[in-house]
C-alpha cells in the first residue's frame, strides 16, 4: 500500500513532468518562431527590388505567423523616389501595402530611438497604416526602421485579435526583424538607384567604372575633410584570354559573374566594388590601412582561386587573379593638391603594383613601392 509520502512524491513527479512538457513546448514554439524569422530574413536579403522586398514582408509574415492578418510598410519618401520604384513592380496588389510617408507623418507615429510599439489599433491608426487591409485590425505592432541612426520608415503588423499584440509582449524578435528590414531596404534602394542611373555593369550586377570615378571623387573629398586613409585594390584575372579561347566566351562570362560574387563577399557597406574593365575589378576601401588592405587582398585572392568552376566536360577550370594594392595614409599630402592628383596617384600606384604581381608569376598580391603616401 502506498504511504502518504509516496503519494506526495508521485504528485511532485507529475507536476514536474507537466512543467517539463510545458517548457519543452515553449522551446519548440520559440524555435519555430526563430526558424520563421530566419526564412523571411533570407528572402529579404535576396530581394532584387523594393517591390520584391515589400512582397516578401506582406505575404511571408502572415504565412509564418497565422495570428498576423495584415502587414504594411511605410517609408520616408518625400521626393517620391521609392514610389516611382514601386510603380515598376508588377504585382499591384502588393504595392497597396507600401505607404510613402513624409517626415512629420512618420515622426507622429514612431521615434527613431523607440522600440516597437504594441497595443490596440484605434480607427485613426487603422486608417493610417492598415487602410489597404480590408479588415478591422484589433491590435498591432509598429516598429521603427532606422539606418545609421536616422528614421527611414516603420514596419506595421496587424492582427484581428485585439489581444494578440499587447504592450507587455516581448519586442526583441520584432526589433530584430525591423533591423534586418531597414538594412535590406537601404541596400535594395541603393542597388535600384545604380541600375536606374546606368551605374551598374549588366553582366556582373556590380557597379561600373563611371560609378567608381564618382565615388573616388567623393571619397577623396571626404578624406580631405576627415583625414582618414583610403586604400585601393586593382584585381585582374590571370590568362583570361586563354580561358576564353579554351572554353568559350560564355564560360568566360560565367567566370566573371562568379568572381564578382566572390569579391563582394565579406565587404563592409562603405567598401566599393566595381567592374573596372573587361576582366579587371577595383575595390575602394575607405578608412583602411595598408596592412589591412593587404590582408583583404590576400583573402580575396584566395577566394577567387578556390572558386569551383567546371568546363564543358566537368573538368576543373583554374581561375586566379593578381592584385595590386595602394593606400593614401590619413592626412593630406602633396599628391592631393588641386587637379585631381590624389586619385590619379592612387590608380597609378595600384596599377604599377598589379603589373609587378603579373611579372612575378601571377596569382599574387603586390603592394605599390610607394604604398603609403599622404603625410
Ligand atoms: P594577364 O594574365 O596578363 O592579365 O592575361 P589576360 O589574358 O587576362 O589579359 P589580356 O588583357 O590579354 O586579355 C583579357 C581578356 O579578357 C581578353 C578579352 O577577351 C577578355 N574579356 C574582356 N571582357 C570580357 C567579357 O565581358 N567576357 C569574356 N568572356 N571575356 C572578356
Ligand atoms: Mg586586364
Ligand atoms: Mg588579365
Amino acid at each position: 500500500m502506498a504511504s502518504p509520502g509516496d503519494k506526495e512524491l508521485a504528485d511532485l513527479q507529475r507536476s514536474f513532468s507537466q512543467s517539463r512538457r510545458h517548457l519543452e513546448a515553449q522551446v519548440r514554439q520559440n524555435e519555430r518562431i526563430w526558424g520563421g524569422f530566419r526564412q523571411i530574413e533570407i528572402q529579404l536579403i535576396g530581394a532584387q527590388s523594393l517591390g520584391e522586398l515589400v512582397d516578401t514582408l506582406v505575404t511571408r509574415i502572415p504565412e509564418m505567423f497565422p495570428a498576423v492578418d495584415c502587414v504594411s510598410l511605410a517609408c520616408l519618401d518625400e521626393e517620391y523616389e521609392l514610389s516611382r520604384l514601386m510603380a515598376t513592380f508588377s504585382n499591384r496588389q502588393t504595392a497597396r501595402f507600401f505607404i510613402p510617408a513624409d517626415r512629420a507623418w512618420l515622426e507622429g507615429l514612431v521615434s527613431p530611438w523607440g522600440k516597437p510599439q504594441l497595443g490596440r489599433c484605434d480607427e485613426q491608426l487603422q486608417a493610417r497604416i492598415f487602410a489597404a487591409c480590408g479588415l478591422r485590425v484589433g491590435s498591432c505592432a509598429v516598429a521603427p526602421l532606422t539606418v545609421h541612426g536616422g528614421l527611414i520608415g516603420c514596419l506595421n503588423q496587424g492582427s484581428q485579435d485585439a489581444g494578440h499584440f499587447s504592450a507587455d509582449s516581448a519586442t526583441d524578435l520584432l526589433g530584430h526583424l525591423a533591423a534586418v528590414t531597414a538594412m535590406c531596404i537601404d541596400n535594395v534602394v541603393n542597388r535600384e538607384r545604380l541600375k536606374r542611373d546606368g551605374l551598374t555593369d549588366a553582366l556582373t550586377g556590380v557597379a561600373n567604372r563611371r560609378f567608381f570615378e564618382r565615388r573616388l571623387r567623393e571619397e577623396l573629398s571626404l578624406r580631405e575633410r576627415r583625414g582618414n586613409s583610403l586604400a585601393l585594390l586593382l584585381a585582374d584575372l590571370d590568362h583570361f584570354k586563354d580561358l576564353n579561347d579554351r572554353y568559350g566566351h560564355q564560360l568566360g562570362d560565367e567566370v566573371l559573374q562568379q568572381v564578382a560574387l566572390a569579391l563582394s563577399q565579406g565587404l563592409r557597406v562603405s567598401d566599393v566594388l566595381v567592374r573596372y574593365g573587361g576582366e579587371e575589378f577595383a575595390l575602394l576601401l575607405p578608412d583602411t590601412s595598408v596592412d589591412t588592405a593587404i590582408e583583404i587582398a590576400q583573402r580575396l585572392r584566395t577566394q577567387v582561386a578556390s572558386l569551383a568552376i567546371n568546363g564543358p566536360h566537368a573538368e576543373a577550370v583554374a581561375v586566379t587573379a593578381s592584385i595590386g594594392v595602394a593606400c593614401l595614409a590619413p592626412g593630406t599630402g602633396p599628391e592631393s593638391k588641386p587637379g585631381g592628383g590624389a586619385g590619379m596617384w592612387l590608380l597609378r600606384q595600384a596599377d604599377e603594383a598589379l603589373y609587378r604581381a603579373k611579372a612575378a608569376g601571377r596569382n599574387q598580391v603586390m603592394v605599390a613601392r610607394q604604398a603609403v603616401a599622404g603625410r
